[in-house]
């Protein structure tokens, strides 16, 4: 059985064009959303998701700025700017791009945004409202994740789903997603045993692990779907998953590829979040919450 393939391209572009109806409907009552992104020095892979985002506020109609500063930065004056960006009306998102340099403290920098602008669904708050399924702002990858599985009518609830993962962007919010979702969920991380006994389980695998070629057909049962996470380089310098894609799309029933997978539903679930924080926004103003 050859897998089909969840093309996150395509599905980005559809959900793309159903945010720019949203986006059109808040300009008619007067508000733009809009997203302010911080990047702290000039890593490149930083550089360029960045501008990634760019391009896509410009497809949704949101409004975008960038505030690009030296990574001699000091985390005083970060945070300086993220309260000036928490007191600005016409900012509705707000992210700061990870990695940050050593002399900053990350946790700090999340805590700092206004947990009502935290596009990123960083903030404890927000990941505390995740868990208890309370409305929030998902986490952007894993909430494309789920996206994807709903977009080809995968059946979550009542399904085996393990995680090869379980850092705080990526794989533990995945989990608690999945299993809002009603999903039986497994972690498996670098001390799991046996982790094959594990995966072969899965109905749904999902792999953010972070190395090349790490899941190959003997980690995955027939008919299982699997999602990749995994971003890496290979020896040519393309861009690869975590999954040996040519022997998994022989025996998985979805499966998701990279470049063109998880990734575009990442940077369009960052647009819907902050569509979404313009509408509560509007609701506020409004005083309808
Ligand atoms: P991370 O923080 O480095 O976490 C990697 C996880 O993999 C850890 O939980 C680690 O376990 C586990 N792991 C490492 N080696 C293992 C092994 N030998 N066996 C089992 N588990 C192992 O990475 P991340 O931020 O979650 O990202 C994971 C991958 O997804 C990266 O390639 C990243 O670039 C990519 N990513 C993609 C997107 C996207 O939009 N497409 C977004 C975010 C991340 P321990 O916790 O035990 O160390």
């Amino acid at each position: 059985m050859a897998a089909e393939i969840i093309s996150g391209k395509e599905l980005a572009l559809k959900t793309r064009a159903e945010l720019k109806e949203e986006t059109n409907k808040l300009i008619s009552q007067g508000v733009t959303p809009g997203l302010a992104v911080i990047l702290v020095g000039d890593d490149p892979a930083s550089s360029s998701y960045v501008k990634g985002k760019e391009k896509a506020c410009a497809e949704t109609g949101i409004y975008s700025q960038v505030d690009r500063v030296p990574s001699t930065i000091s985390e005083t004056e970060l945070l300086e700017k993220i309260e000036t960006l928490n007191n600005a009306d016409e900012i509705h998102g707000i992210l700061v791009q990870l990695p940050l340099p050593d002399h900053i403290s990350e946790d700090k920098v999340i805590e700092a945004i206004d947990p009502q602008k935290d596009v990123d669904g960083f903030h404890p708050i927000n990941i505390g409202k995740m868990m208890i399924g309370k409305d929030t702002f998902l986490p952007c990858t894993p909430f494309g994740i789920i996206h994807m599985l709903k977009s080809k009518n995968i059946e979550i609830s009542g399904r085996h789903a393990v995680i090869i993962g379980r850092s705080n962007i990526v794989g533990k919010p995945v989990g608690q997603l999945l299993l809002n979702e009603h999903a039986t969920v497994t972690y498996c991380h670098s001390r799991t045993a046996n982790m094959k006994e594990i995966t072969r389980q899965a109905d749904i695998l999902v792999v953010a692990v972070g190395k090349e070629g790490f899941v190959d057909s003997s980690y995955v049962k027939e008919g299982a779907v699997v999602i990749d996470v995994g971003v890496n380089r290979n020896s040519e310098g393309k861009l690869v998953g975590d999954v040996v894609f040519d022997e998994i799309k022989e025996s998985a029933s979805y499966l998701t590829p990279v470049p063109g997978g998880v990734g575009p539903m990442t940077i369009t679930m960052l647009m819907y979040n902050t569509v979404l924080s313009a509408q509560r926004f509007v609701e506020r103003e409004q005083g309808v919450k």
